[in-house]
């Protein structure tokens, strides 16, 4: 299946059986669909499995874990590009290494304590069906106080007015023209939630790559999804355009001659907690802390105690406005609030 000589993977000529510490490597593997692959060392050789959603974190939330061929143990610190037209195409990062213990080995089910750095804990792997396999975390959670993620969260909405007195309270955003969305990211996949609760994910295709991009990053994010016209200021009319394609094939053809970039400027749950209790800023800071920088999506500039700097900038540019948020302020789910203020242009 794997053709060596096309890429640059290892290809197994020099199997060490006889090394002591069972070792183990969980691979980030952006193939055609993202997965990561588990690969144990056993046999001299790596028992492996691709689990689409990575190792649960949480004994309640079990993952298929689909057995495939082993691997040669070169594989233990194998990263890099696998070649277009190769078996398994695409990039792959060393996620997490480190040993084991076997607790249980048998065909159908295999016990192993994992040690890694990021992995740390009892797991069991056991068939349902062929390759269909299942991991479930046998351990109490790795946080205890990780909770499920939401998926029914709406908008906080700006009261318009009037740029405030005490500016130095504020940090400030250009209000841009969109389609304002929430991105729900789990294990890779993404869903992306208007303004009415109805998903949107279908229409905007390009934006599936954040969430490939966010790896196992769980998160909820609020942000707008921008149409920009020739001029490269957002366009309404052009986003109607995206909103009106009803079929997929329109979808496709709609986004090569009219992108869309999603600009996520706030987060409302991070890693299995809710991050809406923190003050603004520091919410800014854990978006930031994300890296959110791709071809169709970043990160809007926020600009603390200079409203009626970028108000006359948006201004100038023909933009509709600004909209300013307290820096201690939470994120108040659902609720139109005086703690942001949306003053048009
Ligand atoms: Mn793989």
């Amino acid at each position: 299946m794997r053709d060596f000589d096309e890429t640059a993977e290892p290809a197994g000529a020099r199997p060490d059986p006889s090394a002591d510490a069972d070792r183990f490597v969980v691979q980030e593997h952006h193939a055609t669909s993202l997965h990561w692959d588990l690969r144990l060392e056993r046999d001299g050789v790596l028992v492996s499995w691709a689990v689409p959603k990575g190792i649960p974190p949480d004994p309640r939330q079990n993952h298929l874990a689909v057995h495939t061929e082993d691997h040669p143990l070169e594989y233990l610190d194998f990263h890099g590009e696998i070649p277009e037209g190769s078996y398994g195409a695409g990039s792959m990062t060393v996620w997490d290494t480190g040993t084991y213990e076997t607790h249980e080995w048998k065909d159908n089910k295999a016990t192993v304590t994992l040690h890694g750095r990021r992995v740390d804990g009892r797991y069991a792997l056991f068939q349902t069906r062929g390759n269909q396999w299942m991991i479930h975390r046998m351990d109490p959670p790795a946080d205890p106080t990780r909770e499920e993620m939401p998926t029914d969260l709406r908008q906080m909405q700006a009261t318009p007015g009037e740029l405030p007195d005490d500016e130095d309270a504020y940090g400030f955003e250009v209000a841009w023209s969109g389609v304002r969305a929430l991105a729900f990211v789990e294990g890779g996949r993404i869903r992306l939630v208007d303004d009415d609760g109805n998903e949107v994910s279908g229409t905007f295709p390009e934006i599936r790559a954040m969430g490939r991009a966010l790896g196992v990053t769980q998160v909820v994010l609020d942000g707008v999804l921008v149409a920009t016209g020739p001029d490269g200021k957002p366009d309404v009319e052009r986003m109607a355009r995206r909103l009106s394609a009803k079929s997929d094939s329109a979808v496709r053809r709609l986004m090569a001659s009219v992108p869309v970039m999603y600009m996520p400027f706030d987060v409302l749950w991070l890693d299995g907690h809710a991050t809406t209790d923190l003050p603004y800023e520091e919410r800014r800071k854990r978006l930031d802390d994300l890296h959110l920088d791709g071809p169709s999506w970043k990160v809007p500039a926020t600009h603390a105690g200079q409203g009626s700097a970028l108000l006359e900038a948006a201004r100038a540019q023909g933009l509709r406005g600004v909209v300013a948020k307290r820096l201690d302020s939470p994120y108040r789910v659902g609720e139109t609030t005086p703690d942001w203020i949306e003053v048009r242009a």
